[in-house]
């Protein structure tokens, strides 16, 4: 303890906040010297905190985000990737036991493989958002992380840059899972998932393998659900045996059986009962806690998919996917609540609370309840006839 803690709460000066900062950064060990030329002259900066409060005007679709993230360029260049680093990715693989395939679908979701690592100074950044009241205490754990890769010699202070919420490098590796999970795959004793592919795919196994990464198994598949299917049973929450699933009809996207194999999963919908079906396995709730999106984690899967060879997606894409205005989740939301499906506090984001609520009043309203925000329930929510 050093008698100089902030209170979140409380407006402090910039310069003043810093100097406790600089004082409790060194009671933790971090020298004088890396402190002076790290936060001397750190000012904060406007513009990360403007990002930080804009919201995107629409809520992505599974597929929206899908042709964002995992579009036929992406694939291609993902494939050509996997074949040029096949040698490194395979070493790392099997030191850490984790599929190439999946190293490759997170560096080309994190950074479209090394281009987009991020401008932003990380210690100016992580600075402005750690003295904002509304995450600081987070960001003041990030910044005190940053300051201790730096004091370690990992990075050199002017090339410590990343996205402006202080992701760093070809993984986007926040300071406190640099600190946690990076590791020095090309054995220079030095850290640097900006620069050195070894370390980069290192770090990804290790954090991925630490937190529970089993090799032997894929992160889940595609499936059909028969015509009966309960579809209450569509959520992450309901685990069951691949077996329980066979005999409840569901099956590879392609119709076949199941896998025989000793493993739990759980069916998704991600875009309704239009959209595509899912039964997903443990590994898909390893990437869940790398990024804690359903649609983040299904394309990283469909990605590693698609390196492995395999074609897009077998269910249609449906004619007019209309995305949902951010404004109309949160109408969404209001209505739900107010005819008692409780959503908790309208955010404008379908989370699993909104989804839940969602389910009850489709259900109620003999809707198939699938959970999923479209146009339709907004309308029916608004009394527009349905
Ligand atoms: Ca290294």
């Amino acid at each position: 303890m050093t008698g100089t803690s902030v209170r979140a709460e409380t407006p402090i000066d910039f310069q003043t906040w810093l100097d406790g900062v600089r004082s409790e950064a060194l009671a933790k060990g971090i020298r004088a010297g890396t402190l002076d030329a790290a936060l001397n002259g750190v000012a904060p900066v406007e513009r990360v905190l403007e990002l930080d409060r804009s919201q995107p005007e629409f809520s992505h679709t599974f597929w929206s985000y899908m042709d964002l993230l995992a579009p036929q360029s992406r694939v291609t260049k993902a494939r050509e990737m996997a074949q040029t680093h096949a040698p490194l990715l395979n070493a790392v693989s099997q030191r850490y036991g984790v599929q190439t395939r999946f190293l490759v679908a997170f560096w080309g979701l994190e950074s479209s493989f090394g281009k987009h690592t991020g401008s932003f100074p990380v210690i100016d950044s992580v600075a402005t958002l750690a003295h904002d009241e509304r995450r600081a205490e987070f960001f003041r754990a990030q910044l005190f992380d940053a300051l201790s890769i730096l004091d370690d010699g990992h990075i050199a202070l002017p090339q410590m840059k990343g996205s402006w919420a202080g992701a760093m490098g070809q993984l986007q590796f926040i300071p406190s899972t640099f600190v946690g999970y990076a590791t020095d795959g090309d054995g220079d004793g030095k850290i640097d998932i900006w620069n050195s592919l070894p370390d980069v795919f290192s770090s990804a196994a290790n954090y991925l393998s630490s937190i529970g990464w089993n090799s032997d198994e894929t992160w889940g598949r595609e499936v059909t659900l028969p015509a009966d299917f309960d579809l209450e049973l569509a959520d992450l929450d309901t685990r069951k045996p691949i077996g329980d699933w066979q005999a409840l009809g569901v099956r590879r996207a392609n119709g076949a059986d199941l896998p025989v194999a000793d493993i739990e999963g759980s069916i998704l919908l991600p875009s309704g009962i239009r959209g595509p079906a899912f039964l997903v396995y443990n590994n898909f709730r390893v990437i869940m806690q790398w990024n804690a999106s359903i649609n983040y984690a299904l394309t990283i899967g469909y990605l590693s998919d698609r390196v492995k060879g395999q074609g897009p997606l077998l269910t249609p894409r449906p004619a007019n996917v209309q995305p949902l205005l951010r404004d109309n989740v949160l109408e969404m939301q209001r209505l739900l609540n107010a005819q008692g499906y409780d959503t908790g506090t309208p955010d404008g984001i379908a989370g699993p609370m909104t989804r839940k609520a969602l389910k009850r009043y489709q259900k109620d309203m003999g809707l198939p309840p699938d959970g999923y925000p479209s146009v339709e329930v907004l309308a029916m929510l608004r009394g527009e006839g349905g």
